[in-house]
């Protein structure tokens, strides 16, 4: 534990070190749960977005994109349920004061029986050697099984009680459990309550004419009252897909996980509508490419698996998460819902319009289902870089540390290094940074040593350097150098726009998703 912690508090501090993200509004000593993205997040974040919007937008004819606004009208909160259902169960320790997620109490409970597991299966990993089969051991040790058991179980009769709105049993299970506030021991907990995570505010200049409106706690409601706009002028046959990035606002209860858990983040939605009957197919479909779609960044297999729903929200009959495994433990990263027709259904109820699709194959109107995906933006960054942090022995004995930032999304794809600052090589340097800069993000940097620069860069997670030299002056080449493995070879400067593109190309890496 102590260890995850170490590692998720180096994931901060480079996160700041490097321009990636500050704490919001930080010379007023910030503001809890809200941060910004600095000179290199804001390029990640933009490549994360353009690598999600490509693959939903560009590489499907049947999704287009949308940018609906923040401020809706009121009764679209109502309709969907956001008014009166879009709360979590809090509960408060009567000794520290702190205030905690009752659901996410029990779920870190659980958490840790099943570190437990993890801890049989790497006994059992070096005790059986290379006949260690991890699957049988998983579906056969008895301690495991029940271990799983009791996990199960658990996380059962949380979502019955949280289905049923049962907060006593809440609490009692999390009496059962022995669980105590992980900050100071205390088992003393108040009652649990409910608590609506909507920011309200106001529109209009006078008192009294002003209407009161909610901050959007998700983009997919923009998405759902747009649908006839969008499906009657784009001529969009069922089924198919509206995508939209954008921000969205939960007054979180508790929000101590950087930017895991934020109070003003970024979504990214795509909301398909198919045909009453088709959901699980479509359920299934989607479940499987949105994981292909994470496989493809290589972040490794090993750091994602689903997490099928116990608990259903009012809206879903199917839901799964994408979880990743964050530095403090496997979380969720991304949702995938089959919502059925409440959205629309509510929508039309409650703003009397129909919101229907001619179908004319069965030559008859109906209100489409939909199923749902949807990832936050920050927690995308979050999986990215906190995977890619890493500490490296080198065989020199010495340690570096380097931002394995996968190159499609790295924030700049090379950094152009001249040797020395005369000779004429910062001449050289600046005519292919110019050449380069056209088509990539390009760093050009003369300050210090080479090998210094080298890690400044590989810390920044910037996948290319490449140093001119004296060489460079007689033969028209240059050193490549590459961050992970430290290759450096000799290439022709005419080379070097094609070498790096096919490695940090979009196309290139999306075609890894097929
Ligand atoms: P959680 O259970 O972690 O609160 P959720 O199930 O409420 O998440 P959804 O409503 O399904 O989340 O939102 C879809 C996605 O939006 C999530 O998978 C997550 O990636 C992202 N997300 C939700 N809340 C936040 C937040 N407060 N900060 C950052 N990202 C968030």
């Amino acid at each position: 534990m102590a260890k995850q912690e170490d590692q998720f508090k180096k994931v901060i501090s480079h996160a700041k070190e490097y321009g990636y993200i500050f704490p919001s509004s930080e010379i007023y000593d910030g503001l809890s749960a809200v941060y910004d993205y600095g000179q290199n997040g804001v390029e990640l974040k933009r490549n994360i977005r353009e690598y999600w919007w490509k693959a939903m937008v560009q590489l499907h004819e049947n999704i287009v994109g949308l940018d609906s606004s923040i401020f809706m009208h009121p009764t679209t909160w109502k309709a969907s349920g956001h008014v009166d259902a879009f709360n979590d169960p809090l509960i408060d320790n009567k000794d520290s004061k702190k205030r905690y997620r009752a659901d996410v109490l029990v779920e870190d409970h659980t958490a840790k029986i099943e570190a437990k597991i993890e801890k049989e299966v790497k006994k059992a990993a070096k005790r059986f050697g290379d006949d260690f089969d991890q699957e049988q051991f998983l579906a056969t040790n008895p301690r495991v099984l029940k271990y799983q058991e009791e996990i199960q179980a658990i996380l059962k009769r949380l979502g019955r009680s949280l289905e049923k709105e049962d907060l006593a049993d809440v609490k009692a299970l999390i009496e059962e459990l022995g669980i105590a506030d992980p900050e100071t021991g205390s088992k003393n907990w108040t009652d649990v309550k409910q608590f609506n995570l909507m920011f309200g505010t106001k529109l209009g200049a006078s008192a009294d004419t002003a209407m009161d409106l909610y901050l959007r706690p998700e983009t997919a409601q923009g998405i759902f009252v747009n649908f006839l706009n969008v499906q009657k002028t784009g001529r969009m046959k069922i089924p198919f897909g509206i995508a939209q990035t954008g921000k969205a606002f939960r007054n979180e209860i508790v929000a101590r996980q950087f930017i895991f858990r934020m109070r003003e983040f970024e979504q990214m939605e795509m909301q398909f509508f198919i045909k009453p009957g088709t959901q699980k197919e479509w359920y299934e479909y989607w479940k499987e490419a949105r994981l292909k779609w994470h496989l493809s960044l290589g972040l490794g297999e090993e750091n994602y698996r689903y997490h099928d729903h116990e608990k259903l929200a009012h809206y879903a009959d199917a839901a799964a998460d994408i979880e990743f495994r964050f530095p403090f433990g496997f979380k969720e990263l991304e949702g995938i819902h089959s919502r059925t027709d409440f959205d629309l259904a509510k929508h039309e109820e409650f703003s009397g319009k129909k919101l229907q699709f001619f179908d004319p194959e069965e030559n008859k109107s109906y209100t489409p289902y939909v199923l749902e995906t949807s990832i936050g933006l920050d927690r995308m960054f979050l999986a990215v870089f906190s995977s890619a942090l890493q500490e490296e022995e080198l065989e020199n004995g010495s340690t570096r540390t380097v931002l394995r930032i996968p190159a499609v999304l790295a924030p700049t794809k090379v950094a152009i290094l001249p040797l020395i600052k005369k000779d004429g090589l910062p001449e050289v340097a600046r005519r292919i940074f110019d050449d380069l800069k056209w088509d990539m993000q390009v760093d050009y940097d003369e300050k210090d040593a080479v090998g210094r620069r080298y890690r400044r860069q590989d810390a920044a997670g910037t996948p290319f350097c490449v140093t001119v030299d004296h060489e460079t002056l007689e033969n028209d080449t240059v050193t490549l150098r590459y961050r992970d493995s430290m290759e450096q070879k000799r290439v022709a400067i005419s080379d070097l726009h094609a070498m790096i593109s096919k490695e940090t190309n979009m196309s290139h890496w999306l075609k890894r998703i097929s």
